[in-house]
Parts: C-alpha cells; sequence; structure tokens
C-alpha cells in the first residue's frame, strides 16, 4: 500500500538504516504453536538489511522466496501440503513499463478434512514485498508487509500442525504488491485451484502495530450478504478489539484482486489511524 508523504516520511525515518554490513539473520526452527518469538524471527530475516527491503526482482526478493518456500515444506507435520512457486514478470517501476523482473507467488495448499467441503476453498495471503528502495535507504518493510508474512506462516504451521479444517486452506505470499498489486492479480488470472469454489480471501497487510487496546481494523464486510452480522458473534468473544470498517472495500491491497472475481474479503491491518492520528 503506498499512503500519504508523512506515512513516507515516517516510514523512511524509521526505517532506514546506515549499518554498514548488511548480515541476514540465521533461519529458526519456529515451534506448531504460534508464539512472539517465531513472529520476531520471521519479521527479523525477512526485514532485515540483508535483504534490502524486498524489492521485486532483487536479490532480496529471491532470499525472502526462498524463506517462504523452506518454510512451507519443512514446518514439522505429517499433514501433507503442495508448495508451489508461481514466477510471474512485473515492471520494476511504473516509469519504465518494459523494463520487467522476475517476482514470485508462493502457495501452500493444505487439504481439507471433511468429505463434502474439502473443495471449498479459504484463501489465506500477504505480501511479502516492501517499496524500493529510495536516496540510498533501506525499506525494510517490517510493518508492510514482514508482519503479514509471518502471519501467513504461522497460520500455516499452525492448521498443518492441528490439521482439523474441513475446508482446503491455501497459503499465499504475494510478490509484486507494491507495483500495484501485480501478484495477486497475476494469481486471480492464473489460479491454482477454482475460484468459484473460494468460500472467503482473507488478507494480512500491515498487522505489525496494534495499540494498547488491542485494536484491530477490518475491511471487506460488505463483500458479502450480512456478512457483518454474521461475524459479528466472532468479534465479541475475540481476546482483540475488532473494528469493522464496514463502508467499501479498501482498495489498495492483494484482496480487491479477489473482491473483483466476486469472492467475499476479509482485510485485517492495524495501525494506520493511529499513525495518522498522530500527524492531524
Ligand atoms: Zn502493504
Amino acid at each position: 500500500m503506498k499512503y500519504t508523504l508523512y506515512l513516507s516520511i515516517l516510514f523512511l525515518a524509521s526505517c532506514a538504516s546506515n549499518m554498514p554490513n548488511f548480515t541476514i539473520p540465521e533461519v529458526k526452527a519456529t515451534q506448531s504453536d504460534i508464539t512472539i518469538d517465531d513472529f520476531k524471527s520471521h519479521i527479523t530475516y525477512l526485514s532485515s538489511d540483508g535483504l534490502r527491503g524486498r524489492g521485486s526482482g532483487t536479490p532480496g526478493d529471491r532470499a525472502a522466496k526462498d524463506y517462504i518456500v523452506n518454510h512451507f515444506t519443512n514446518v514439522e507435520s505429517s499433514t501433507k501440503r503442495m508448495v508451489e512457486v508461481q514466477e510471474h514478470y512485473v515492471s520494476k517501476s511504473r516509469l519504465t513499463p518494459k523494463n520487467k523482473v522476475k517476482t514470485y507467488n508462493i502457495i501452500a495448499t493444505l487439504p481439507g478434512n471433511d468429505e463434502q467441503l474439502k473443495d471449498e476453498y479459504v484463501v489465506i495471503g500477504a505480501h511479502y514485498d516492501s517499496v524500493k528502495n529510495t536516496l540510498g535507504l533501506i525499506h525494510n518493510g517490517a510493518d508492510d508487509n514482514a508482519s503479514g508474512t509471518a502471519m501467513v506462516l504461522e497460520l500455516f504451521e499452525h492448521f498443518a500442525s492441528i490439521n482439523t479444517h474441513k475446508r482446503t486452506l491455501v497459503f499465499i505470499a504475494f510478490g509484486g504488491e507494491e507495483l500495484g498489486l501485480l501478484g495477486s492479480k497475476h494469481y486471480v488470472n492464473n489460479p491454482t485451484i477454482d475460484l468459484s469454489k473460494v468460500q472467503l480471501m482473507v488478507n494480512l497487510d500491515m498487522v505489525g502495530r496494534m495499540d494498547e487496546e488491542g485494536n484491530v481494523q477490518l475491511g471487506g464486510s460488505p463483500s458479502a450478504q450480512n456478512f457483518s452480522s454474521k461475524l459479528h458473534p466472532f468479534f465479541v468473544n475475540s481476546k482483540i478489539n475488532i473494528i469493522d470498517l464496514g463502508k467499501g472495500i479498501f482498495s489498495r491491497s492483494d484482496h480487491y484482486n479477489f473482491y473483483k472475481k466476486d469472492i467475499p474479503v476479509l482485510f485485517f491491518f492495524t495501525g494506520i489511524l493511529t499513525v495518522i492520528i498522530h500527524f492531524v
């Protein structure tokens, strides 16, 4: 997502690094439980200076892809899974549309356990790229969107571990989001599953800045009939404070390409309003 100049400045200020050595952290084993340490481990790796912001077509992009593939493939569980890497080509800059580079969608599928429902799908996605580096500074992209990627990795591990899901779960890390939602656009035009059987797409983009009240903002509820009222009991029983933003569909992240294919979407994020409030 691209935001205001204020946010760009904030991002530059918070993420810039002058460290001379761009070391990449070790890849650590994670636990099947969802833990703070596991989140930290994923985010530390993905947003390390060594990956230099994971811009599409860069060595950092490929390193992030390898990290995600490794996690999806090697999470300890006997649950069967299918891991696929979908290559696609994106313009490195909107100013030079003919200059294409290769990036990736990384897809991990966990088959459902219910005979009737296993042919239906729930997609859980997040983009793993960040904005391109400018002015010699690295945009580490810890919040946008190593945070959402870490959540996808941990949710995959959790569901692979307990293996109680009825519908087939499809976890996707999208490349090329910052260049115009290009990974999700490529996916919905080249799906690995029958999109007409997708019951829900959940998108996680910028989920690393939850405030002290535990507020989490939710977009997408107008994407299905009576969605808000059906979701409300889950909100009430949640330990976090989910704020249903209602009105309209936020169009600047990957769920939007699924929405355009008539798929109900939910979009979780934290912090945008919090950050803007500090500036107004
Ligand atoms: Zn984003």
